[in-house]
This record gives structure tokens, C-alpha cells and sequence, in this order.
């Protein structure tokens, strides 16, 4: 690899390792604070950037078949999208409302549920989710003493006791199988939904802690009204600009970062597959068991702690109909599927009905597949996945139709699992990588899965970045 633009001596100011959205952010914010001619470098392995963020064409419309949908009051995100001149693409949900399959039928999940809690009993008791006895047992959290919670308490430490196995297990259950593909049982509380924590922790019913938030916080004026929201034309809109921002000469794809070594001058050497760059800080916004076997020489008490950090392997199944072939689906974005009723598929987006699309003569349903515990997919071919997808709509929404295209996404090792003990695990972290100075790691896997959170992640680790060039200059 041609060094080129030597900085201080080495090739890049910072290298960056991986561009998907916590890489490419990292950089673009590093970019903008940097004086004029500071060289900063991102190595990505694969020929595209972008990572999990993916827009694929499905019968000729805009897919992602990664993320879909960002916090809308996300302030990092939000200022990225401003500043990359993508505010007039954001889009809202075109319709509002979720399914759940549960016990033989969809029901929609009753308005007030935040993260699966209710907040209302009666519209709970209306739309059948659960039967009389389970939101009799919901109630009960009005009743109880406070309930013992340890130190960092699992999902299911927190919501079990005060509403009960049926809110559990079909509702909490579905909506963070959702989300992160992950059990309950074992996530945390604090560092998977913190404000979960947080309500567990300011008052002695859920219930009631979940009403007064909602009434102290009144949605903004002048802000989009839906949490989330998208891109039209797809969210590789927002990686692609972010490459096309850095440039060629600053993205580096098909470029495999395979070691990485620290001289006595505190200098890194990146080897890639075609060389290699040094740099005197090095970012890894890969993975954590990528990072891990990064910093295995380097840094190995930090490399057992990114090993710990779990993944769940998912895929999804994007499936296009004729619309004159199909039965109307109920008016809302898509459903979730408790666990507990075994199904292969764990949730399914009504694209065509969700974001907005041209007036077309098709429709477009995507189904998730895979979540902590459940593996079965690994083990099908494509066809095996569309035939398991086809039978869940046919007896789910009475879609018979043949497909007129499908894409299957596979996604092994790609939903990070920040179960109980993670916030332990990360100041470790952060203690064992003080054996590499100017060695750090970003993205999914340490304070917040979704886009918001890699990109709040990238903006915080530009500042120690910088802070740290500056205590060295
Ligand atoms: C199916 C799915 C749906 C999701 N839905 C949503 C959603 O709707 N909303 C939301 O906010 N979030 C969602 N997420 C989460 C979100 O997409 C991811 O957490 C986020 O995109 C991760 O970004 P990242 O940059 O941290 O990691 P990645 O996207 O994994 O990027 C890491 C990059 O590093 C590269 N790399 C790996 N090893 C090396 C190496 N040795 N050398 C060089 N490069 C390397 C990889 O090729 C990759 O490009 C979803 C995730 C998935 C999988």
C-alpha cells in the first residue's frame, strides 16, 4: 500500500477499521474537526461499505434488508442526516399500529404500550393478547410491595414479578425478539432498554411510572411525530453518502485488516491483504469477535472480553405478491411472534404498507427469521426459508399467492446481545484496552445496537480521538 499524505511520520493520522455506519460516522466526524490535511483512512473488507445497513431491489423497489428505520429524535443521527443534506429524504411510517400473532390469530398490540408494557388494562383486556386472568395478574403490579431487583437485573427480573408471565411472555417477549433477537431472561435491563431500568428503579409500580412518564413528556412541536423513521429510497442512502463524503481516497474496500502490531514509539502497523498502513490511532468498528482476534497480541485480556460479548444469528425474507393476489392486510406496519409459540418466523414488516411507495400494482412483506435460542433457519436452504416464510403467511394472513420475487438475507453473528453484565464487562473493557493506547473500539457491540447508538458511539469516540491527539501534541 502506497503511503501517501504522510502524517507525522506514519501514513494516516487514524486508521479506521470497518465501514459500516460506525466506521464511516467515526471518520466523517473525525473529518469535520480536523485541521485541513490530517489523513484519516478507513479499511473494509468487503467490496461494499455500508455493513448491515444494506438497500437491495426486490421486483424493482428499494429494500433494506438490514436496518430499515432510525430513532427520529436520535440528536447524532439526526445531525448527520442534516449536515449529509438528507433531511428531505426522511420518511414516516405510512400507517401506524402492530400485530401479534398470538394464540391462533393476530391481534393488535393495544396504543400506550411502550417496549411491551401496558399502559392502559382495559384496552389490554379488549384486544384478546391475553386472557382475563393474565391482565388481572398485570394489575397486580398496582398492589405489590417493590420488588428486589439485583444489581443489573435481566429483563425478566424486571417486568416478571410486577405484570406477570402473560405480559411476559406475549408481549416483552415478541417486541425484543424484535428488536434485538434476543431473550428476556438474559438481556439487561440497563443496557438493553435503560429506561425500563430506569422506571423499575423510580417507583414501586410499572404501571403507574409508565402513565406519569407519558404525561411529562408531550411529543415535541416541529419534530417528526413518529419515533421512527427512514430514508426514501432505502437507508443505503445514508452509508453511501457517508462513503461518497470521505471519498476514494479515504474509504478503502476489499481491504481486510488481518493484524496489528504496536511499535516502541507507540506507532500501529494495520496489516492488510495488500500491505500495510500505520497510523498512531487505530479504531476497530468491526464486530466484536473481529476486534477480538485484532487485539488478541496486543491486548489480550481485552480480546477475552470482546470474545464474551454474544451474537445472534438472523436472516429475513423478503417476498413481493401481485397485489390483485393477495387479501388486504390489516391496517398497521407488520407483527411479532412470541416465542412461545415456536413459529420459524419472529416478526414480518408490511413494507408496501409501511414506508411510502409508489402507487404499484404489488405487495412487498418481509419476515424476519432467528433470534437467541432459536437456530432452525441456519440448517435451510433458500427455498426451504421461502417455503417456511410462505407457509406462516398463508396461515397467518391467508396469503396463498405464488411470489412474484423474493430475496433471502442471511446475516450470521449480526445481532450483538448485551446480556447481564455487559456494562460490567464494558469497564473492563475499557481498563484492558489501556494496554494499547490510542487503540480503540466502536460500534454495535458496546453501548447501543441501533444506528442512533453506533452513531452517538462514533461521535463520542471522535472526541477521545481528538482529546487524545491533543494531550499528545
Ligand atoms: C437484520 C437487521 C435489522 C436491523 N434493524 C435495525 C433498525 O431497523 N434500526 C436500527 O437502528 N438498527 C437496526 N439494526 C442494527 C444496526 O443495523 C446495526 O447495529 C448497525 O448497522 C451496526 O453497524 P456497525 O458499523 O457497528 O457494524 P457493521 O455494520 O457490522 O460494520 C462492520 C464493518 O466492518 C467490516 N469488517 C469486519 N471485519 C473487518 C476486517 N478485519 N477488516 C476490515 N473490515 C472489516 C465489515 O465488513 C462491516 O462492513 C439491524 C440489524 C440487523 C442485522
Amino acid at each position: 500500500m502506497a503511503p501517501d499524505g504522510r502524517d507525522d511520520g506514519a501514513d494516516a493520522r487514524v486508521v479506521v477499521v470497518g465501514a459500516g455506519i460506525s466506521g464511516l460516522a467515526t471518520a466523517y466526524f473525525l473529518r469535520e474537526r480536523l485541521e485541513t490535511g490530517a489523513k484519516v483512512l478507513v479499511l473494509e473488507g468487503e467490496s461494499r461499505t455500508g455493513g448491515k445497513v444494506r438497500t437491495a431491489s426486490v421486483a424493482g423497489h428499494p429494500v433494506d434488508t438490514g436496518p430499515d428505520a432510525f430513532l427520529s429524535r436520535a440528536p447524532e443521527l439526526r445531525r448527520l442526516v442534516d449536515s449529509l443534506g438528507l433531511a428531505d429524504l426522511v420518511v414516516e411510517p405510512q400507517s401506524t399500529g402492530t400485530f401479534i400473532w398470538s394464540r391462533g390469530r393476530l391481534r393488535r398490540l393495544p396504543p400506550g404500550t411502550a417496549f411491551g408494557l401496558p399502559e392502559r388494562l382495559w384496552p389490554l383486556l379488549r384486544s384478546g393478547l391475553l386472557g382475563p386472568t393474565a391482565v388481572a395478574r398485570a394489575g397486580l403490579d398496582l398492589l405489590l410491595p417493590p420488588t428486589p431487583l439485583p444489581e443489573d437485573p435481566s429483563v425478566a427480573d424486571v417486568v416478571r414479578p410486577r405484570f406477570g408471565a402473560g405480559v411476559y411472555d406475549r408481549l416483552v417477549a415478541p417486541l425484543l425478539g424484535g428488536v434485538h433477537a434476543g431473550d428476556p431472561a438474559r438481556l439487561s435491563a440497563t443496557s438493553t432498554v435503560p429506561e425500563i431500568a430506569a422506571m423499575a428503579r423510580s417507583g414501586r409500580s410499572l404501571y403507574l411510572t409508565l402513565r406519569r412518564r407519558r404525561r411529562s413528556a408531550p411529543p415535541a412541536p416541529g419534530r417528526p411525530s413518529a419515533p421512527l423513521v427512514s430514508l426514501r429510497g432505502g437507508l443505503g442512502a445514508l452509508t453511501g453518502r457517508l462513503t461518497e463524503e470521505l471519498g476514494p481516497g479515504t474509504v478503502l474496500t476489499g481491504t481486510t485488516a488481518r493484524t496489528i502490531e504496536r511499535d516502541a514509539a507507540g506507532c500501529y502497523t494495520v496489516r492488510t491483504d495488500h500491505g500495510t498502513v500505520t497510523a498512531r490511532q487505530v479504531v476497530l468498528a468491526t464486530p466484536a469477535y473481529v476486534a477480538a482476534d485484532l487485539v488478541a497480541d496486543l491486548a489480550p485480556r481485552a480480546a477475552g472480553l470482546l470474545r464474551e460479548i454474544e451474537y445472534v444469528d438472523v436472516a429475513n425474507i423478503t417476498l413481493a405478491f401481485r397485489r390483485d393476489q393477495v387479501p388486504a392486510l390489516p391496517p398497521g406496519t407488520g407483527f411479532l411472534v412470541p416465542p412461545a409459540e415456536h413459529e420459524l418466523v419472529v416478526g414480518c414488516s408490511w413494507l408496501s404498507q409501511k414506508w411510502p411507495q409508489p402507487a404499484d400494482d404489488q405487495v412487498l412483506v418481509k419476515a424476519m427469521v432467528g433470534r437467541s435460542g432459536d437456530t432452525r433457519w441456519l440448517a435451510m436452504d433458500d427455498a426451504e426459508l421461502v417455503d417456511g416464510v410462505r407457509d406462516a403467511l398463508r396461515r397467518m394472513l391467508g396469503i396463498r399467492a405464488e411470489p412474484v420475487a423474493s430475496l433471502v438475507q442471511r446475516w450470521p453473528g449480526a445481532m450483538p446481545q448485551y446480556v447481564v453484565g455487559h456494562a460490567a464487562r464494558l469497564s473492563a473493557l475499557d481498563a484492558a484496552l489501556a494496554a494499547a493506547p490510542g487503540l480503540l473500539v466502536t460500534g454495535a457491540a458496546y453501548r447501543g445496537v441501533g444506528l442512533a447508538g453506533c452513531v452517538a458511539q462514533a461521535d463520542a469516540t471522535a472526541t477521545s480521538l481528538l482529546a487524545a491527539q491533543g494531550a499528545h501534541a
